[in-house]
């Protein structure tokens, strides 16, 4: 069904076929519709299903609905999107922008880790639509700063992930500051009891729309492991990344203290690398970001936290350096590949104390994950069983000539990345 049918006005359309969206994903051609109908909706859905669009499109066309929209100053917000993490709100407040650059309606954000001053102002100039992680909006409400008695739709977006960083108790205050006659989204990649009671709590007569549920992971991603000692770990990266021609990584590892330290090996081996986590000021976590979206740096080394949310266009790579403790976390984190129908590779690195959680992922997933032998040039690692030397996917094994990868340049020095030139999201005014 082409975005047309959906009921969506012509500035939106606009909007959607200018980001080269040429049919609606499942979730938008189920969830706008329902929206539009002044719906609640419980939608399942996971990063990379173009949940956003889900959202963003019919609450600006409802808000737009409103004549007086645009015109009143100082006004209160009329749309409420609560997120986990400040990379989503960004994301989420980009994405308002881009999706109602032909409307008049305004779109803020404001999350923790930075200064509230700006954001006060943002707030007393008035938006049409916010978006905001709990803590600061609560801590905006304690100094009555925002005033949330105008807000006609609550969006949560990424519910579970909300309440596994414990913000039930933070979500639950701020629902008390609402309205109670609203419209209410509630987004989640998976149904636990807290989601459900919390749905059950929230929602009236919800449209129910479940999408590629989370243990399914992308059709799109290839997924390989590698059994490999912990000591060896470093070095089998280095060489992927190097013989693979590999230009853009995103690599996980278990603990933020794990991504500093990987980070630092990489760049002392030469490769362009930055670290992405909770304990990084808002500032460095969104310039690393923006380098890795611009090709300046080649590895982005993140927590699971951290990249929730993270949406990178055609991300080719995956790395899990180590394995998450939830398997769940594993879906999420490749999800980051393969988005949108694009293809991606996810490689995991597994340890021999990571036997367990490989097990619980291959069970979440219904499959064997498929394993690659170590190339033999790595150091640290245990003596290969074969002979033969198949070649790591996106790469030869042989130093000495490396080949281009995946329809890549042939390699070039690695000081000098340039960059991919991707479709970027309009910049700015979100905040
Ligand atoms: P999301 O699940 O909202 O994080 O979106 C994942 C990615 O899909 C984003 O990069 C969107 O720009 C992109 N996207 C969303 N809707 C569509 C669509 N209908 N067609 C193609 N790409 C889309």
């Amino acid at each position: 069904m082409p975005f047309a049918r959906l009921g969506l006005k012509a500035e939106l359309l606009r909007t959607v076929t200018a980001q080269n969206y040429v049919t609606p994903t499942p979730i938008q051609s189920q969830a706008i519709p329902a929206v539009l109908a002044g719906r609640d909706v419980l939608a399942g859905a996971q990063t990379g299903t173009g949940k956003t669009a889900a959202f963003a499109l019919p609450v600006l066309q409802r808000l737009a609905a409103d004549a007086a929209a645009g015109a009143r100053r100082g006004r209160a917000p009329r749309a409420l999107v609560l997120t986990p993490t400040r990379e989503l709100a960004a994301q989420v407040g980009d994405s308002f922008v881009t999706y109602g650059a032909e409307l008049t309606l305004s779109c803020g954000v404001i999350f923790g880790g930075v200064g509230i001053e700006p954001q006060k102002a943002l707030l007393r100039r008035g938006v049409d639509i916010l978006v905001a992680t709990p803590g600061r909006l609560l801590d905006h409400a304690d100094q009555r700063t925002v005033d949330l008695s105008a807000v006609e739709i609550l969006v949560l977006d990424e519910a579970d992930r909300m309440l596994d960083m414990g913000f039930i108790r933070d979500i639950r205050k701020v629902l008390r500051l609402l309205p109670r006659q609203r419209q209410n989204l509630l987004f989640s990649a998976t149904y636990s009891d807290d989601i459900r009671r919390l749905a059950e709590d929230l929602l009236v007569d919800p449209a129910e729309i479940e999408v590629a549920r989370r243990s399914s992971a992308a059709e799109t991603v290839t997924q390989h492991v590698y059994r490999v000692e912990k000591e060896a770990k470093r070095d089998l990266l280095v060489h992927l990344i190097d013989e693979g021609n590999w230009y853009q990584v995103l690599v996980f590892t278990r603990t933020k203290h794990g991504a500093n330290r990987l980070s630092e090996q990489l760049q002392r081996a030469g490769i362009e690398a930055a670290a992405i986590h909770g304990n990084k000021s808002q500032s460095a976590r969104t310039r690393a970001l923006a380098g890795f979206k611009d090709g300046a740096l080649r590895v982005l080394v993140a927590t699971d936290i951290a990249a929730r949310g993270l949406d990178i266009d055609r991300l080719p790579h995956v790395v899990n350096y180590e394995l998450p403790n939830v398997p769940e976390d594993y879906v999420h984190r490749i999800g980051r590949t393969g988005r949108a129908g694009e293809s991606g590779s996810a490689l995991s690195l597994v340890g021999r104390d990571e036997a367990g959680l490989l097990k619980d992922i291959e069970r979440l997933l219904k499959r064997k994950v498929p394993e690659l032998p170590m190339p033999a040039v790595v150091r640290h690692a245990p003596a290969p069983a074969a002979t033969t030397e198949p070649a790591a996917p996106g790469g030869s094994r042989h130093r000495a000539a490396p080949r281009p990868a995946q329809g890549e340049a042939p390699a070039q020095p690695r000081k000098r990345r340039r960059s991919r030139g991707r479709g970027r999201r309009a910049a700015g005014g979100a905040t």
